[in-house]
């Protein structure tokens, strides 16, 4: 393969022999504007791993609560709020579990539950949770609680961090999912998440959970104040626990969004998200670098639906699924739409040319779609009245350039 920008010839040579990249070489993907190259060069490092093959998981968001302890301090955080702010909400058992039925008529196959960090919500809480939604829907995975919160909950449990997430796995919590990751630059951090748990803090509960038998997703959060120097020592980091563990299913790369959250107004970016340019590159540059990680997701709640359909051509070979009742990223001011039907997922994955696999958290292949017609358009589900759902209301008049409502507040990159 012959690259536009010669600096990338020699990657190019490493990524045909499937040699092992450097930090120096994944520095030069960042800074090398031929992103067409980049996507060869991930593509066919994806095409060796996953073919054509495009995974997605048919899922629904819960979020028990955006009361937060951390709301001041990560200031890139459009979700959360103070326990007495307008708009915070803290769910009820029965209200989760209502809103987890509201879905059963479609065809979720994963829980994927975060949050806030609470001060009063304790494990026990969060424990009949996953045991209620396992009871009430045995064929569901519950994928919860990113690194983050599993160290709150150790802190308020005075427990260890191995205790939580083995309580957590017998209560029927199956993976973890990779947010609150951020990017692990003590410098970055500082800036963006001060208080919040440190990159080797993060990297120990999932060193912890892979340890335990837990499978895990690993994100990085770009497009805010971290360099190129920062986003390859994250990539690294990540790389290197893998070798040890072999635990992350899937590495997603979260764009940042400004809107509704100090950061923004503080870089005087608000209504500016990443570029495609850089949402591209960031996927392509995960995939070369992460050569040890069998998946890359694309979330189209944040790139767009476009975007992500893509990615499936730069080294992306799993698209975030339905996502009934995303709200994180909408409080942030994703203009995405907060649900895509089960159909709309498998006509943008085929019209990529590529081959939709439903799978389940796991990555096991549940479903093909060969022999496959669109049905009827599909219903968007209804869920029950309450503050989560205000916010989509906010989210459509975003979408018809209204000034939105006083905001809420949101979580610590979901994925
Ligand atoms: S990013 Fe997560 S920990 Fe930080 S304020 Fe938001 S919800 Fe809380």
């Amino acid at each position: 393969m012959t690259a536009q920008d010669p600096a990338l010839q020699p990657i190019a040579v490493k990524v045909a022999r499937n040699q092992r990249l450097t930090r120096d070489d994944a520095l030069e993907l960042f800074n090398s504007p031929d992103l067409l190259t980049l996507g060869r060069l991930a593509d066919s490092a994806n095409r060796r791993l996953n073919a054509d093959r495009v995974h997605f998981a048919a899922n629904q968001h819960i979020n028990p609560t955006n009361v937060c302890v951390l709301r001041n301090t990560c200031v890139f955080c459009s979700f959360a709020r103070m326990p007495r702010e307008a708009g915070a909400y803290t769910r009820s058992l029965e209200e989760v579990f209502a809103e987890a039925d509201a879905a059963r008529d479609n065809p979720t196959r994963e829980f994927h539950i975060v949050g806030g960090l609470h001060p009063k919500l304790r494990l026990a809480y969060y424990l009949d949770m996953f045991r209620g939604l396992q009871q009430r829907h045995p064929g569901v995975h519950i994928k919860a609680l990113t690194a983050v919160e599993v160290a709150h909950l150790a802190r308020l449990e005075h427990s260890s961090v191995r205790d939580v997430l083995v309580a957590m796995r017998e209560a029927g919590v199956t993976s973890l999912p990779g947010g609150g990751a951020e990017v692990f630059s003590p410098a970055a951090r500082a800036t963006i998440a001060d208080k919040k748990l440190s990159g080797e803090e993060w990297l120990a509960v999932h060193r912890e959970a892979h340890r335990l038998g837990i499978p895990s997703n690993c994100t990085m959060l770009y497009g805010h104040v971290e360099t190129m120097a920062d986003r390859v020592d994250h990539l690294l980091a990540l790389r290197a626990l893998q070798d040890e563990t072999g635990g992350f299913l899937t590495y997603i790369p979260l764009a940042y969004h400004p809107d509704h959250n100090e950061l923004g107004e503080t870089l005087g970016r608000t209504g500016t998200a990443t570029t495609g340019f850089d949402d591209l590159k960031n996927i392509a540059v995960g995939r070369l670098v992460l050569d040890n990680i069998p998946h890359v997701k694309t979330h189209w709640p944040m790139v767009t639906p476009f975007i992500s359909q893509v990615a499936l051509t730069f080294g992306c070979d799993d698209l975030e699924g339905t996502v009934v009742f995303e709200r994180v990223y909408h409080e942030a001011g994703a203009g995405t739409p907060m649900w895509l039907g089960y159909d709309q997922v498998v006509s943008l994955i085929r019209g990529a040319g590529k081959e939709p696999a439903e799978r389940d958290s796991l990555y096991h292949t549940v479903r093909t779609f060969e022999d496959w017609v669109p049905a009827e358009p599909a219903v968007r589900p209804q869920g029950p009245e309450g503050p989560a759902f205000q916010i989509s209301h906010r989210a459509k008049a975003r979408a018809r350039g209204q000034r939105s409502l006083p905001v809420l507040s949101a979580v610590d990159g979901s994925e």
